[in-house]
C-alpha cells in the first residue's frame, strides 16, 4: 500500500491529503521515499547543487514570532545593520568567490526603505549576481519597487497553513496578509520560495500535509523547510524541538509532488544533526545557502542556538561545500539557478476563497 503510493507520487507527482498524512507519519517509508525522491531530483533538476550566498545585513526586526531570536522584544540579542557599502562589500566578496546568486536576508527591518533598498539592489545587479530578498512583509508597491530595482526572486515562508496556529505563534501577524504577500510576490514575477517550519507546538500531520498541498496549489518555485530549533531567549525556549525524519520525508515528498522546485538543505537541518545537510541533498533537495556574513554579524543574527559555522570565514564555507558536495559525487552547478520548466505546467494561482488558504 505504502509501495502504491510513493509509486503514483513518483510517476504523477500527486497524493491526496490522507495519503500525504500516512507517508508523513510512517519512519519505516522514510528510505524509500528519500530514494524515489532522490531518483525524481535528478531526472527533474539534476545533479548540480546551486550555491546562493547568504548575506544576512540585518537583525532588527519589528514582529515577535515566538520561536525567532531575531523578535524585537529579545533584549539579550545586540542588534546590528549593515551599511549599504559593507553590504556591497559582501555582494563583491561572494561574487568573487563564485557565487552567482547572493540572499539578502535580515528581520522585518523599515529602516531599509524603498529608496535604501533599491539603490542597494540597482548595485548589487551592476555586479551580475541574481538577487533574493527575504526581508519580510511589505506592500504591493514596495515590492514593486525591489522587483524593477533588480530582485529576481523571494524567500517568505508561510511556516504553517494552520491559520489560527500562524497567528497565535506571530502576535500581530495576520496569515491573510502572508497569502497576500505570496501572491503579490507571483503576480510581479519573482521566483517565490515560501516553506514550513517544522515542530511548531499543535502542528499536526494534517496541517504539514496541507502546507504540501498549498505549495503545490500556489506552484512554488522553492521551498525552504527546517526544524524548529528552539531558542531560549523566546517564549518558545522550553518546546521540543523538530523532527530531523518528519522534516526530511516533507522534503522528500515536496520533491515528489513540485518536482521541478529548487529545494534548499537549509542550516536549521545541519544544526540538528551534523551530516544532517547531506542527508537533505540525498532525500530530494537541491540548494545550499552557505553563509557569506562577515565576522561578528553571523554570531549575532542569532535565530536560534547553535547555529553552524559561526566562526568560519565566507572563504572556509565555499571551501568546505564544494568537498561536502564533491564527496556526494555531485557537483556545483554553474549559472544563476533559476527554475526550469521541464514542460508547461500551469503556473498556480491563490484562490482566495480556498479553504487552504
Ligand atoms: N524576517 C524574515 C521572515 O520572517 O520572513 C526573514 C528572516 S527569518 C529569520 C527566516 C526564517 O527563520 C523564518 O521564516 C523562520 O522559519 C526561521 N526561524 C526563525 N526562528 C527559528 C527557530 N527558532 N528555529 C528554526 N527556524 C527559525
Ligand atoms: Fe522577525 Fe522573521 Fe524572526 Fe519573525 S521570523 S521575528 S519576522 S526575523
Amino acid at each position: 500500500m505504502l509501495e502504491k503510493l510513493m509509486e503514483q507520487a513518483e510517476k504523477e507527482h500527486r497524493l491526496d491529503k490522507d495519503s500525504l498524512v500516512r507517508l508523513l507519519g510512517e519512519p519505516e517509508a522514510e528510505e524509500a521515499l528519500a530514494a524515489a525522491a532522490d531518483r525524481v531530483r535528478k531526472k527533474f533538476v539534476g545533479d548540480g547543487i546551486h550555491l546562493r550566498g547568504l548575506i544576512e545585513f540585518s537583525n532588527i526586526c519589528r514582529r515577535n514570532c515566538m520561536y525567532c531570536g531575531l523578535r524585537r522584544d529579545n533584549g539579550k540579542l545586540e542588534r546590528y545593520r549593515l551599511t549599504e557599502e559593507e553590504i556591497l562589500a559582501m555582494a563583491e566578496q561572494a561574487k568573487e568567490y563564485g557565487y552567482k546568486t547572493v540572499v539578502l536576508q535580515s528581520g522585518e527591518d523599515a529602516y531599509f526603505d524603498v529608496p535604501r533598498l533599491t539603490r542597494i539592489l540597482r548595485a548589487v545587479r551592476n555586479l551580475d549576481l541574481a538577487i533574493t530578498l527575504s526581508i519580510g512583509e511589505r506592500s504591493y508597491e514596495e515590492y514593486k519597487a525591489f522587483r524593477e530595482a533588480g530582485a529576481d526572486r523571494f524567500l517568505l515562508r508561510l511556516e504553517t497553513t494552520d491559520a489560527a496556529l500562524y497567528e497565535a505563534l506571530d502576535p500581530g501577524m495576520s496569515y491573510e496578509n502572508r497569502v497576500r504577500c505570496l501572491r503579490d510576490l507571483k503576480d510581479l514575477g519573482y521566483e517565490v520560495g515560501t516553506g514550513t517550519l517544522v515542530g511548531l507546538p499543535g502542528q499536526s500531520l494534517a496541517s504539514i500535509a496541507e502546507d504540501i498541498l498549498f505549495y503545490k496549489k500556489i506552484d512554488a518555485d522553492m521551498l525552504g523547510i527546517g526544524p524548529l530549533i528552539p531558542n531560549g531567549d523566546t517564549p518558545l525556549g522550553g518546546a521540543a524541538p523538530g523532527d530531523f525524519h518528519l522534516t526530511r520525508r516533507m522534503v522528500s515528498l515536496l520533491r515528489l509532488l513540485l518536482p521541478e522546485a529548487n529545494i534548499p538543505a537549509t542550516t536549521a537541518v545541519e544544526t540538528m544533526v551534523r551530516g544532517g545537510r547531506e542527508i537533505i541533498l540525498a532525500s530530494g533537495a537541491n540548494v545550499v545557502m552557505p553563509n557569506v556574513t562577515e565576522g561578528e554579524y553571523r554570531r549575532k543574527y542569532a535565530l536560534y542556538p547553535g547555529k553552524v559555522c559561526v566562526r568560519d570565514t565566507p572563504a572556509d564555507c565555499r571551501g568546505c561545500m564544494e568537498r561536502r558536495i564533491q564527496a556526494m559525487g555531485r557537483y556545483i552547478a554553474e549559472g544563476k539557478g533559476f527554475r526550469i520548466r521541464r514542460k508547461d505546467h500551469v503556473r498556480g494561482e491563490i484562490c482566495q476563497g480556498d479553504p487552504a488558504v
